[in-house]
């Protein structure tokens, strides 16, 4: 499947949809209408890609809706050539998007299957310099630490320490914290021991989970 006119037209009503709904920085909106996400999808689902809506991408996991990909985005406000970590790689959707921001990535996945999917995905997209890790996030990637961000796809009950222990000073994760519902939730890193922490709204995410699959 390609990326064809009637693909970038739909894209770009997605856009004008999250410009309407939220004041996005632009280089997010930029980003979001360069990327193919129905080649993300699940195969038969390609033509639902441009709704904002989640869908499933298998193995029991969705990828996360426009809006919610856009304010994560949005919310991390980096600067070109950052080094950020994702958690969850599922698809690779995000991962593509973050790559479209200009950042250095790294991205974690627990499921082989899904980790082996992202990997197909982003290549056959055109983004091939992701580096993915099939591991547990939880554990982060400190031979690559510290990250200026960390964005987290998956819903955590708290917020992991050795993420945390990963972020440069000033560096902010991006998580969603709760068991059922999640508040959206940044975490800034002000010095060595301290961290400061604000909210965002209410989301809802697939857990996020320990060890890996
Ligand atoms: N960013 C993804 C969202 C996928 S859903 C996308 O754009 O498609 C969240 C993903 O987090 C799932 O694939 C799930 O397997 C993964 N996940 C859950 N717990 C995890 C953990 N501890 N480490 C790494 N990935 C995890």
């Amino acid at each position: 499947m390609t990326d064809t006119l009637h693909h970038k037209g739909r894209r770009r009503q997605l856009v004008e949809h999250l410009a309407e709904r939220f004041p996005f920085n632009s280089k997010v909106l930029e980003a979001i209408g360069q990327v193919p996400r129905h080649l993300f999808v699940e195969k038969g689902l390609d033509q639902f890609a441009y709704f904002d809506r989640p869908l499933s991408i298998g193995a029991n996991q969705t990828i996360s809706q426009p809006f919610t990909v856009a304010m994560q985005t949005h919310l991390l406000a980096l600067s070109k050539w950052d080094k950020v970590l994702e958690i969850g790689t599922g698809c690779g959707y995000q991962t593509a998007v973050l790559l479209e921001m200009g950042y250095r990535v790294f991205s974690i996945e627990r499921q082989k299957s899904l980790y082996l999917q992202a990997q197909n995905n982003l290549f056959a997209t055109g983004y091939k310099t992701a580096h993915l890790y099939y591991g547990d996030g939880f554990e982060g990637l400190a031979q690559f630490a510290p990250f200026q961000g960390i964005i987290v796809t998956c819903g955590a009950s708290m917020i992991p320490q050795k993420l945390a222990d990963q972020l440069v000073v000033g560096g902010r994760i991006v998580i969603p914290v709760g068991a059922t519902g999640q508040t959206m939730t940044v975490v800034k890193r002000l010095d060595d021991f301290s961290f400061e922490e604000e909210t965002y709204g209410d989301y809802s995410f697939v857990p996020m989970l320990p060890g890996k699959v």
